[in-house]
């Protein structure tokens, strides 16, 4: 059976990337891989649509999230966490973890958090040093207004700080423009790659602030020894260089296309996602749905769990359910990355098969149709 990874991380890699990642082992201090590594970085610039330096990391996207706060926060310091859903609630605890105080700012799952809760939080926290904030709600669907936030954040002296891990390269982010000081991402998301890598892009604004901080808390994601090394394309510690080549591959790629065309197919797909769930009488969990993925509600007498077993044992298609209080309530389609409209379309007739198998009075086809509708019109 043909297996189809339609998780919100890791997302399918393509084929050359993949024959990349066959080849021999190469050293890493080398004129040659130094080249590599600026050639990625300065792809990577282009698709977190910056001029500052991006810092590269060996590590999953968490260890971005790290580096950030660690670096740039100092113990004892208040940071404001504008949280609605499980990655929301991390920047709350990697801030527990490096004694920060965290201000949070809290939406049930499935809302985003608005601009003017953003607005009265600075008001009522003008020490506040940094602000944290999630693009993609990764564990909801819920998308939220960045280039909002920034907006707000630009005025004060805090940072802003922006998890963009499930976001950055399928939905419209533009980190200078929207004013992000460090936007952190991670490789198996959107940017068609394994797990592995992680990225920080750093604004001057950040980089003070990283200078000012007494004790970084940190060792191996030491910022400003990163920046040092960073000055001949080098990394502190070996970089996970083999992905690094590979990540070449697929950065070429995402750019043929174009970023601004990604979003725009992105939103496409998100489209008609929706049109075909809604179709089968399934309603969005986000009220506020971003579109790299997409996130529905199982009806009273559905069990997404069960669903989603089925759906993988009879049909190959692995989507995701939801994580802790969610887990059976809802599902998670990922259509970023490496993933086109057949896919899509193959998960919601998926959805369909069984769903009917499970008794729902459904019309076979009735989702698979509305999603067409959608892709044939645009
Ligand atoms: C996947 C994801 C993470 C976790 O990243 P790891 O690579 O597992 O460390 C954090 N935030 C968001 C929004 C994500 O989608």
């Amino acid at each position: 059976m043909k297996q189809r990874l339609l998780t919100p991380g890791p997302t399918p890699v393509p084929e050359e990337t993949l024959l990349e990642l066959a080849k021999p082992m190469i050293f890493h201090r080398t004129a040659e891989f130094r080249a590599l590594l600026g050639e990625v970085l300065a792809d990577l610039q282009k698709i977190f649509v910056t001029k500052h330096a991006i810092v590269p990391l060996t590590s999953s996207g968490t260890g971005a999230l790290e580096a950030a706060l660690a670096n740039s926060v100092p113990a004892g310091a208040k940071v404001i966490c504008l949280i609605a859903g499980r990655f929301g609630e991390r920047w709350k605890n990697i801030a527990k973890a490096f004694n920060i105080e965290s201000i949070n700012v809290t939406v049930p799952y499935g809302q985003a958090v608005q601009p003017d809760q953003l607005a009265k939080a600075l008001g009522d926290h003008p020490d506040a040093t940094a602000v944290c904030a999630t693009l993609s709600e990764t564990s909801t669907g819920v998308g939220h207004d960045i280039a909002a936030f920034g907006k707000l954040v630009a005025t004060t002296p805090a940072l802003f700080i922006v998890d963009s891990i499930s976001g950055l390269g399928a939905m419209e982010c533009r980190t200078d423009d929207w004013q992000i000081d460090m936007n952190c991402t991670g490789s198996q998301k959107a940017l068609m790659m394994p797990p592995g890598l992680a990225f920080l892009s750093v604004s001057d604004k950040a980089w003070t602030a990283i200078d000012k901080n007494p004790n970084p808390r940190t060792f191996y994601f030491d910022l400003r020894k990163a920046r040092k090394n960073l000055e001949t394309n080098d990394t502190p510690y070996t970089p996970a260089h083999t992905l690094i080549r590979a990540m070449r591959v697929s950065l070429k790629k995402i750019l043929a296309e174009g970023i601004e065309n990604i979003w725009a197919r992105q939103a496409r797909y998100a489209a008609g996602a929706r049109a075909g769930f809604q179709a089968l009488g399934l309603e969005l969990f986000p009220a506020q749905p971003n579109t790299a993925l997409t996130v529905v509600k199982m009806p009273a007498n559905i069990d997404s769990t069960v669903l989603l077993g089925k759906l993988e044992k009879q049909y190959g298609l692995k989507l995701a359910n939801g994580q802790d209080t969610l887990k059976g309530k809802i599902i998670r389609l990922a259509h970023m990355g490496y993933i086109d409209q057949f896919d899509i379309l193959a998960a919601i007739a998926g959805v369909e098969l069984v769903l009917s198998e499970m008794g729902q009075p459904i019309e076979i086809g009735a989702g698979v149709a509305a999603a067409q509708r959608v892709f044939a019109r645009c």
